[in-house]
């Protein structure tokens, strides 16, 4: 080559773009709608059957095929996504389905004990399964910058085969093997979120009565929820470790000690408490078992059953 030749092409060679994979939506509820919507706005082939037809039909004015049964989706196309009430309702829709050769995926919410019983229904009736747990709400679904995600565990197989389609609705993060684990990190996730609203509900019932406005208030505690949720982060290396008294920032008997005027505030603002004395009682029985040098994390000690 000459020093006044063309320097050689670095544009990288067109790779074909996959044509988007066909697939069945069994439920087209609030959550199945958004998640429909998003496939056919990508291109994907999609039948979907619901219960009650009506709620399919304005899907088949969006190019989407609706199914006269549940039986005829799921023999339509090999990947087959069930977003449905709860677990009940997902053996009854699928109870007159031949599932053999099918990839099962079950959006619904459900326990991972219910997650782990139905991927051994679908394998005993021949089909590969997913279970997953949604974390978003439908105005979620489809938009890439909301942070909507959902946890899938079962199938390593399948997750690996579908999972470009499955990342068309929201983001997907696999969490295992055992079919469990979706709906564990789901459910975990969202009792940590009820604890969070429920001091929210509680913070609000405080100044309610007084001359502050809630919407003055609301930046004040989400910033101050946010500089807390890192403490999560101590917790685990705690729980990894085993020892929870291990960069103890603020320790039990202190914490104990403060609530007592989170429990005077309560009762000067006729407020009822209910909301934080399950929490604070567990202190006091930590604090009396000795471990008011700790941070709070060994009263996960006091929560499971299987030291009672
Ligand atoms: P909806 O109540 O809007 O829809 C429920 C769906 O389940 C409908 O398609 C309904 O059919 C169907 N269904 C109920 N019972 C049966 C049954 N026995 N046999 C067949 N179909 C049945 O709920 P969503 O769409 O909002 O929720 C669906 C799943 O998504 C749930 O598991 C939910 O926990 C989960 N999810 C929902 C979120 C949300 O914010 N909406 C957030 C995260 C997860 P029909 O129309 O005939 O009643």
């Amino acid at each position: 080559m000459t020093d006044n030749a063309p320097a050689p092409s670095t544009t990288p060679t067109p790779t074909a773009t996959p044509t988007p994979a066909p697939l069945t939506l069994l439920g087209t509820g609030a959550m199945g709608t958004a998640l429909a919507r998003a496939w056919l706005a990508a291109g994907h082939p999609l039948t979907v059957w619901n219960r009650t037809p009506a709620r399919a039909e304005p899907l088949a004015a969006e190019g989407a095929t609706v199914a006269a049964s549940a039986a005829d989706a799921v023999a339509a196309n090999q990947l087959v996504v069930v977003c449905l009430l709860d677990d009940a309702s997902v053996g009854e829709a699928l109870d007159g389905a031949d599932l053999s050769g099918r990839d099962l995926v079950n959006l619904t919410t459900g326990t991972a004990a219910q997650g782990r019983s139905r991927a051994a229904w679908a394998e005993a009736r021949g089909a590969r399964f997913l279970d997953a747990g949604i974390m978003a709400v439908p105005p979620m679904i489809g938009d890439a910058a909301s942070g909507a995600y959902v946890f899938y565990s079962g199938s390593p197989e399948l997750f690996e085969e579908h999972g470009e389609t499955l990342a068309v609705p929201a983001g997907t993060r696999y969490v295992g093997a055992d079919p469990g684990f979706a709906a564990l990190h789901d459910v975990a996730l969202l009792s940590a979120m009820n604890g969070m609203f429920a001091g929210v509900l509680h913070a609000f019932a405080l100044i309610r009565r007084e001359d502050i406005a809630p919407t003055d208030f609301a930046p004040l505690l989400v910033s101050w929820l946010g500089a807390m949720a890192p403490a999560a982060h101590q917790a685990a290396e705690q729980l990894a470790s085993g020892d929870y008294g291990k960069d103890v920032v603020s320790n039990l008997a202190m914490q104990v000690a403060g609530n007592a005027t989170l429990l005077a505030t309560a009762e000067e603002q006729g407020v009822s408490a209910e909301l934080l004395t399950p929490y604070t009682t567990l202190m006091e029985r930590w604090l009396a078992a000795g471990h008011g040098d700790e941070d709070t994390t060994g009263m996960v000690e006091l929560l499971d059953l299987r030291n009672r």
